[in-house]
């Protein structure tokens, strides 16, 4: 596939392969490019701003509609697309088609309601003869860089919002899974959107990444991905508005008076899907003695049930992790807990990029399993009764993004909902379910500015005050 630069969908002498991290196969092609294609795109997305300055927010509205309305009639072949180059099962990557697919038409409904505020002047003593309000207006260009494992619908989290809000945007997708986020960029071309408004270039983080990150044109960067990049990012960016949304250790705190089937049901739910490879993915469960033993063999007895193996499967459960090298480390982290005391309850192994779904037991604290962000198939169970020593561990990480607390007790809820480090707290619910138009995102090293189409669209915007001095 091509990179869409200046209104031209356009190739580089270097290409890179795209490979099903399945069977290894070729699922695609995309270029990589170079510095003058990165800045080919920035000079299409400066003018791509000026274009976009004079769409009015009813034509911008219509064009989101139908970029919706043209991944659905595409559903089934991006879905092939996406659950083979991710390797996520053909289930969730249709799930994430129609997701995509909803955030547009989201946008398309925020797109009309974007507004500011009057102000009161005559508040202030020596403004009485002012009357005046604020208007949120675009920032210009927003660069939009995206990770592998829910490539489409993170990517929509960003186009979408940037688009209604009247910015051009600048897309950079994961080399690793640019195939689908191209498809969703034909879709905004075929829907109408004036060509420099959208610019994909598919290249290297080191260079495409960095040549973006550091070009004064860009005014904002929306980054997901992992806290290490954002990180580096964050330090090259100088003036530029940021929203970070990294990595994540998720907590589910599971207490006495919980319905053990509902919070097991969740948890393999929320553990497993795309593998583990979920910032939100439930990695620490925190259960009380009265609920730990059949709490654990519950999640194990769904567990042992899933089915792993070819993502394109109707009946596949769980299918690989990006590569190999990822497999290895996600075992090795398995191994590092078991060598430090953790019970290994079921799965700890791998066939190449297939991760067995792995429960562990009595994990201890000093693992990275405990500490870090492992984004694979496990989750990892911790016996702990006291409220306070659930708070001291589950915000002992340097993540904060989402976590779930299962109970029947309000008071209990709400008072460790008050406590956890994170942007979202779900009671009886894990840390995976999000709507997206609900404020989404983290605290700590989990990153910060808020996703959820009208909460990105405040961020990519800056207020404007405009007032009248009467005589
Ligand atoms: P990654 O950080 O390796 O890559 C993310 C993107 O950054 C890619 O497009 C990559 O090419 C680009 N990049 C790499 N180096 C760069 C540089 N120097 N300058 C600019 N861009 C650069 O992440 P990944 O492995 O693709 O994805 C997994 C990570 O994403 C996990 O940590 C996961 O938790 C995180 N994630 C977070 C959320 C969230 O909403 N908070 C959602 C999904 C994934």
């Amino acid at each position: 596939m091509e990179m869409f630069i200046g209104g031209r969908w356009t190739s580089s002498g270097e290409q890179v392969d795209v490979r099903s991290p399945y069977d290894g196969r070729v699922v695609g092609r995309v270029p990589l490019a170079g510095s003058s294609d990165v800045e080919r795109a920035i000079a299409s997305a400066v003018r791509g701003t000026a274009v976009m300055r004079d769409l009015p927010a009813h034509e911008r509205s219509a064009i989101l509609k139908r970029t919706g309305e043209r991944l659905m009639e595409r559903l089934d072949a991006i879905a092939d697309l996406l659950s083979r180059e991710v390797g996520k099962t053909i289930r969730e990557a249709r799930a994430e088609v129609q997701r995509s697919a909803g955030l547009f038409s989201w946008a398309a409904e925020e797109a009309k309601r974007l507004s500011g505020e009057t102000i009161p002047f005559d508040a202030a003593p020596g403004a009485e003869d002012r009357i005046g309000f604020f208007l949120r207006v675009p920032v210009g260009v927003v660069a939009a860089i995206t990770p592998f494992n829910v490539p489409l619908a993170l990517a929509a989290h960003k186009l979408a919002p940037a688009l209604a809000a009247g910015n051009s945007v600048l897309f950079k997708p994961t080399t690793a899974t640019p195939l689908a986020d191209l498809e969703l960029v034909r879709a905004l071309v075929d829907a109408g959107l004036p060509p420099d408004a959208i610019n994909a270039v598919t290249g290297r983080g080191s260079t495409v990444g960095d040549a973006i990150v550091s070009a004064p044109q860009v005014r904002m960067i929306t980054f997901t991905g992992s806290r290490e990049v954002g990180r580096s990012l964050t330090s090259r960016a100088g003036f530029k508005k940021l929203t970070m949304e990294l990595g994540g250790n998720a907590p589910c705190v599971v207490r006495p008076s919980a319905d053990v089937s509902r919070a097991a049901g969740a948890i393999v739910r929320g553990g497993y899907a795309i593998a583990g490879q979920n910032c939100i993915s439930v990695q620490r469960v925190l259960a009380h003695s009265a609920v730990y033993a059949p709490l654990i063999d519950e999640v194990a007895d769904r567990v042992k049930k899933l089915r792993s193996g070819d993502p394109l499967d109707e009946a596949t459960d769980m299918g690989p992790v990006i590569n190999g090298a990822e497999a290895e480390r996600i075992e090795e982290w398995i191994q590092e807990a078991v060598g430090k005391g953790a019970r290994l309850v079921t799965g700890g192994h791998r066939e190449g990029t297939l991760v067995e779904p792995t429960v562990l037991a009595d994990v201890p604290l000093d693992c990275r399993v405990s500490t870090e962000e492992l984004f694979g198939p496990v989750v990892a169970f911790y016996r702990v009764d006291d409220l306070e020593e659930i708070v001291r561990i589950a915000n002992g990480v340097d993540y904060g993004l989402q976590s779930g607390i299962f109970t029947q007790d309000v008071d209990e809820a709400f008072w460790l909902a008050r406590r956890l480090d994170a942007g979202g707290v779900w009671i009886n619910d894990v840390s995976t379910f999000r709507v997206d138009f609900m404020p989404y995102g983290g605290m700590k090293g989990s990153g910060y500015g808020r996703e959820g189409v009208r909460f990105a669209m405040e961020e990519m915007t800056e207020i404007k005050v405009i007032a009248w001095r009467l005589r």
